[in-house]
C-alpha cells in the first residue's frame, strides 16, 4: 500500500459533538480499522512536485471547466514570541495544493488568497485557545465575507484538534491546532464540515470519524451536497 510520507500514520478519531459546530477530536491510534485504497492519482508523489492543473495550483484554482468551483481561502497562522508560526506560508501553500487534490473528485478547489502570520496576544487572543469559549472570538477576529477562513492555532482545549462552524451560523471559520494544521486530510475533513458535510461511516471516506492515511474518498452525494452548499452559502468566495 502506498504511504503518504507527509502524513502521520496515526488514526484520528473525529467526533461530532454539536449541531452548530463540528469539533473534531484525536484519539489513541486505532486498531483493526480497514483502510481502503485511495482515489487513484491523489496518492502519489508530494504535491509540490506535481505539474499544475485545474485545482492543483495553491495560488489559483481557476479552471476552464465551467463546473469547477474555485473558492478563495484565507489562512491565519498563530505565532508566539518564543515560537515560529504554526504554519509557514510555504507549508500553507503545500497544504492548499494537497487540499485541492483531496477535493478534486468533487470539482472543488481552493486558492490561497490571503496568508497572515499573527501574534495572537497582540489581538487579545490566547495562543492555546479554549475552543468552547473562545472559538467565536477567534473567528470574529479574522473572518470576512470574501474568503473561507482557516486559523492555525496553538493547542485547543482537551483532545479536540479542530473545530468548524457549520454553514448557516456565524462567525464562520475553522480552527485547527498545531501539529494537525499541515495535514490535508484533517483540514480537508474540516472543509467538508465547512461545506455542509457531516460524518460518514465508510472506512475510506474523508468524513469518516476515523481518519487514516488513505481516508480521502468522497461520494457523489457528498460532492453534490458540498457543491450546493457552496452555491447557497459561499457564493462570494467563488473565483472565476
Ligand atoms: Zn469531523
Amino acid at each position: 500500500m502506498n504511504q503518504k510520507p507527509s502524513l502521520p500514520s496515526a488514526l484520528f478519531h473525529f467526533v461530532l459533538s454539536a449541531f452548530l459546530v463540528s469539533s473534531c477530536q484525536w484519539n489513541s491510534p486505532g486498531e483493526g480499522i480497514s483502510i481502503g485504497e485511495p482515489n487513484g492519482a491523489t496518492d502519489q508523489a508530494p504535491v509540490v512536485s506535481q505539474p499544475s492543473g485545474p485545482g492543483t495550483d495553491p495560488k489559483s484554482c481557476k479552471s476552464s471547466d465551467p463546473e469547477f468551483q474555485c473558492l478563495a481561502l484565507k489562512i491565519v497562522s498563530y505565532e508566539a514570541s518564543d515560537k515560529p508560526s504554526v504554519l509557514s506560508k510555504l507549508e500553507a501553500e503545500t497544504l492548499v495544493a494537497e487540499l485541492n487534490k483531496v477535493w478534486s473528485p468533487c470539482k472543488i478547489g481552493f486558492q490561497l488568497e490571503q496568508y497572515e502570520s499573527v501574534n495572537p496576544t497582540t489581538l487579545g487572543l490566547q495562543f492555546d485557545p479554549n475552543w468552547r469559549s473562545q472559538a467565536s472570538q477567534v473567528r470574529a477576529a479574522f473572518s470576512d465575507n470574501q474568503t473561507l477562513l482557516i486559523v492555525a492555532t496553538g493547542k485547543l482545549t482537551s483532545s479536540t484538534i479542530a473545530v468548524t462552524q457549520m454553514p448557516g451560523y456565524s462567525p464562520f471559520g475553522t480552527l485547527v491546532e498545531d501539529g494537525f494544521a499541515d495535514n490535508p486530510l484533517t483540514v480537508g475533513h474540516e472543509l467538508g464540515h465547512y461545506m455542509g458535510l457531516y460524518h460518514y461511516r465508510s472506512s475510506s471516506n474523508l468524513m469518516n470519524p476515523y481518519i487514516g492515511t488513505h481516508t480521502e474518498n468522497l461520494t457523489s452525494s457528498q460532492c453534490a451536497t458540498a457543491r450546493s452548499t457552496n452555491q447557497k452559502n459561499w457564493a462570494q468566495m467563488f473565483r472565476s
